[in-house]
Parts: structure tokens; sequence; C-alpha cells
């Protein structure tokens, strides 16, 4: 699975300027129709509250599918820490999501 459309997303983050690129570049995405919410896993904020690129918690953890090639997006990061996180491709979502 991926296609051209999400395969831009895939990438790891390494600092706060990163994941608010990473997090407006999904929100524009998201906009645009060509990927679907699919909800916050454990800890993280409801991606509408976070999607100006401010006030994320101490995790920003959420789910998101391709409109196209139906591939599942995981935007995960932990923000306190400085350790990073990454936009990763899943296969399916294990986590309980909370729309
Ligand atoms: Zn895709």
């Amino acid at each position: 699975m991926s296609c051209t459309q999400c395969m831009v997303l895939k990438q790891t983050i390494r600092s706060p300027r990163q994941l608010s690129l990473a997090i407006f570049q999904i929100a524009r995405q998201l906009k645009d129709n060509h990927l679907l919410y699919l909800g916050a896993g454990p800890w993280g904020k409801p991606f509408e509250k976070i999607c100006e690129g401010k006030n994320w918690g101490e995790y920003v953890n959420n789910y998101f599918e391709c409109s196209h090639c139906h591939q599942i997006i995981h935007l995960y990061a932990e923000t306190t820490s400085g350790q990073g996180g990454q936009v990763a491709f899943l296969l399916e979502v294990k986590a309980t999501l909370l729309k």
C-alpha cells in the first residue's frame, strides 16, 4: 500500500519545528480530502485541537487513512522528552481511538 499522495507524509520528526510542519502537511491533506481522520490514540489530543501547530500536550498520537490507497498513517511524537517522533505507515490500528 501507499501511493504518491500519502508517500510524501512519511518522515522522522526530530524537532518542534519539524513536528509543526508535519502537522500542517497533514492538516492540508485532510482539508483537501486526501486523508480521513481515524482518531487519537492513548494520551493524544484530537487532531483538531493541535492542527494549528501548537498546544500539542505531552504526546501527539493521531491516526489517519489515505483516501486514495487506504494506507493507515500514524502521527506520533513525544514532545516533552525531546525524543521526537514520526509519521509512520502502519498495517493496522492496534490502539483504541477517540474521535
Ligand atoms: Zn495513499
